[in-house]
């Protein structure tokens, strides 16, 4: 069994890294002040200049298909990368992206959602999550109906990444009520939020924040249907799939840096006269964080390659995001711990980060919903323990 890189990912790995170090690390002393001020971190046109600069870099479109200008990596290497942006906590990603499922777009839509959005002319947000309809999101009520050759959208989004800078929405509706979602009863829309929908802010423990949209007889025409009538909930599940390696991916960068602040701290803090990482209880900390986070580096970089292969990825994805987002919250519980004071004030980014990674149990599916999938899956026997090694 081989466990090394090729040349190529480590290639692409230090390039992305030393981008992250001269151009984005250099930011984050400002991003604190700003989030201190209740500032925006960063705004869409620092966003979109730093987008530009990594694109001199080589850095456009991880996951865009070459014909849109991307670099179409394979899993395993955007994984990679992921982790080398969660190294630093300005609100940073690679441009040249757009959400999955608009890919599945017409050629008339490609040109007026997805180019644009690649771009970074336009920003999208997708609308699942209702107040009534979280982890059960089949259980949606959004309606959209007939009228002639439009729809008519009522109903309410809640807690939507982007929701408030988004230009349009990707919106599962319902528009067959007996079919159910999982029947085909759901469908996708690209509307535009000048096409009526309102979004209103949600204040959370993380910054930044999402919203809630609303809508009330939002009129969208029958050419703005993503995909096929019916397949509303498949798109949906399709978009949530990807961040179930992309999150933990991330959350491996952040770890990182994190627990390299506490070895760095308790290498040089000193109490009763010798630095505080002489101390076995210290020291623990230090080996339990490291364990866990190669733990969680393989169950990721394994669901990247599951991917990578052409095999179902939802089980090992599953593992990585429940275990993932478990590890990145205990590391910097921990490596708040041993900064002791100092980790619990706004001069650091460790609150920041414990903040931050709180989420990451909750959104694209609860830890419990992971847990739900992978007990499913071994209950009904579709997965074999440790059958992937088959
Ligand atoms: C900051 C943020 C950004 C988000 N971004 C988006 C977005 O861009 N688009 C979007 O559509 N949604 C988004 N979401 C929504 C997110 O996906 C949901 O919050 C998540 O799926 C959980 O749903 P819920 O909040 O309704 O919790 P609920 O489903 O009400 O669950 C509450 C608790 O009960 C548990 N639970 C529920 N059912 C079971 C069960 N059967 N067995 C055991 N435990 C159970 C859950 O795990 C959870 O702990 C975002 C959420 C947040 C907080």
């Amino acid at each position: 069994m081989d466990f090394s890189l090729s040349e190529e990912e480590k290639a692409i790995r230090e390039t992305a890294r030393t981008f992250i170090r001269k151009e984005v690390m250099p930011l984050e002393h400002e991003v604190l002040r700003r989030e201190r001020n209740h500032q925006p971190s960063l705004d869409r046109s620092e966003l979109r200049e730093l987008q530009l600069k990594a694109k001199k870099f080589g850095f456009w479109g991880l996951s865009t298909p070459e014909e849109y200008g991307g670099m179409d990596l394979p899993a395993v290497m955007q994984s990679l990368i992921w982790t080398e942006i969660g190294r630093s906590f300005v609100p940073f990603r690679f441009g040249g992206e757009a959400d999955n499922i608009l890919f599945y777009a017409n050629e008339e839509q490609k040109k007026e959602f997805l180019i644009p959005t690649i771009e970074g002319e336009r920003i999208s947000c997708f609308a699942i999550t209702e107040p009534g309809a979280g982890s059960d999101a089949a259980n949606i009520k959004l309606s959209a109906r007939r009228d002639g050759d439009d729809w008519v959208l009522n109903g309410e989004k809640t807690f939507i990444t982007n929701g408030n800078d988004a230009d349009f929405a990707i919106v599962v509706a319902v528009t067959d009520r007996e079919k159910g979602a999982r029947g085909g009863g759901t469908t996708a829309f690209l509307v535009d939020r000048e096409m009526g929908w309102r979004s209103e802010f949600i204040q959370t423990m993380g910054e930044g924040g999402p919203a809630s949209l609303i809508f009330e007889n939002v009129r969208v025409p029958s050419r703005n249907i993503l995909g096929e009538i019916g397949q509303g909930f498949e798109l949906g599940m399709q978009w949530i799939g990807k961040g179930r390696y992309t999150i933990p991916s991330h959350a491996l960068g952040i770890a990182e840096r994190a627990l390299q602040m506490a070895i760095d701290y308790a290498n040089t803090r000193e109490t009763f006269g010798r630095p505080i990482g002489v101390n076995q209880a210290i020291q623990w900390m230090i080996a339990d964080s490291e364990t866990e986070l190669e733990a969680a580096r393989w169950l990721v970089l394994r669901a990247a390659w599951t991917v990578d292969q052409g095999m179902d990825p939802r089980h090992s994805s599953s593992m990585a995001k429940l275990y993932g987002a478990g590890m990145v919250n205990r590391v910097v519980d921990r490596v708040l711990q041993i900064h002791g004071g100092m980790g619990y004030t706004r001069e650091l980014p460790v609150e920041r980060w414990y903040r931050q990674v709180r989420l990451y149990r909750i959104f694209e599916g609860t830890d419990e919903m992971q847990r739900l999938i992978l007990s499913r899956d071994l209950l009904r026997g579709y997965t074999m323990i440790g059958g992937h090694l088959a």
